[in-house]
């Protein structure tokens, strides 16, 4: 349920409710909007807030929400989220680029990939130092070291780090070093990871389940937004579907229909989305078309020599080429990248 307060309330008629609710045993999430500050109230017993409520004159209404994801949906929160890293913000008028290699493999490779990425217009470098790999035999990361020469060359570069991490034990470490701490695809549902990156502050870039529903999606981001770490950012990367040709169905539906049901930002991936470097530039036409807020797009120095991904990369050419194409698209959609 939220409690929506009059447009313009001042703090301490905010302050009165909140302590209201407090003390009443609810537990709450606030949400401030540009003109009106909502209420999100947790907890049993809906009719004796909604009536206790509905009487006091600094609150316009009362709403009950229907969708299982409170936080994460808009009925809580109708503005969009924007998400401030830095200079950068995920989910404004700017639409933004995270590039990189799948991987970091040494120094060189990841210096010369952050340098093309940031050349074509990337501000985010990708590049996973814990990887989650199908096969055991296949290469695993440099894992601490890997992140060493993230760190490294964010420094040199002044691109901000998106990296994975694979478990609740390393959430620390891997925080240390990246800007943006992404969940995989394959721990969309490992609730004692997300609720770990609920405790931290720290934005989280949550990609989709292989056969993750949206609804599951939403609700694994509302693991996190319940611990009180409110900076979500959703990541299409491609759902499991009968199709052999491409790696996965690129569920590019799912970014309009996420846009409807939640405030949060959404970006896609269309590198594992497809798993076909020449569908990707594609295909990132096709996600800022139906509105996403970026990209997430794996870039080698040398794709034939990846050690993971390489069928699914960009040269830096081709990146450089995409970003020039993706102008037209963003104005028509009222973006600018
Ligand atoms: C990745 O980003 O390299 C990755 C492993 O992605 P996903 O979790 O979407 O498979
Ligand atoms: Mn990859």
């Amino acid at each position: 349920m939220i409690v929506v307060m009059n447009p313009g309330a001042e703090q301490k008629e905010i302050d009165r409710i909140t302590t209201k609710l407090k003390n009443m045993g609810y537990g709450v999430h606030l949400s401030t909007g540009e003109n009106r500050t909502v209420i999100g109230v947790i907890g049993q017993r809906r009719e004796e807030v909604a009536q206790t409520m509905e009487a006091m004159p600094e609150v316009e209404k009362v709403v009950f929400i229907s969708r299982p994801f409170k936080l994460a949906g808009r009925e809580f929160h109708p503005e969009n989220t924007v998400i401030k890293i830095g200079d950068l913000a995920v989910g404004g008028e700017e639409l933004v680029l995270m590039a990189g290699p799948c991987a970091v493999e040494n120094e060189e490779q990841l210096m010369e990939a952050a340098v093309a990425v940031k050349k074509a217009g990337a501000r985010v470098l990708r590049g996973g130092a814990f990887k989650p790999r199908t096969s055991p035999y296949s290469f695993q990361g440099l894992e601490k070291e890997g992140l060493r020469f993230l760190d490294q060359v964010r420094s040199k570069t002044g691109l901000y780090i998106v990296t994975e991490v694979m478990d609740q034990f390393t959430v620390a470490e891997v925080a240390e070093c990246a800007d943006i701490i992404q969940v995989g695809a394959r721990n969309m549902q490992n609730y004692y990871l997300l609720r770990e990156l609920g405790k931290i502050r720290k934005p989280v870039l949550l990609k989709r389940g292989l056969s993750a529903t949206i609804e599951e999606w939403l609700m694994a981001a509302e693991y996190i937004l319940s611990g009180g770490n409110y900076e979500v950012i959703l990541c299409e990367r491609g759902i499991r579907t009968f199709e052999p040709y491409t790696r996965n169905t690129l569920d590019l539906s799912a970014v309009p229909l996420v846009k409807q049901l939640s405030h949060l930002p959404i970006i896609v991936d269309p590198s594992h989305g497809t798993g076909i470097a020449e569908l990707v530039p594609c295909m990132s036409r096709a996600a800022l078309a139906a509105g996403a807020d970026g990209l997430m797009i794996e870039v080698h120095p040398n794709p034939q020599e990846a050690l993971s991904d390489g069928p699914q990369s960009l040269n830096p050419r081709q990146f450089k080429e995409l970003v020039g194409s993706l102008k037209g698209v963003a104005a028509s959609v009222g973006r600018t990248i």
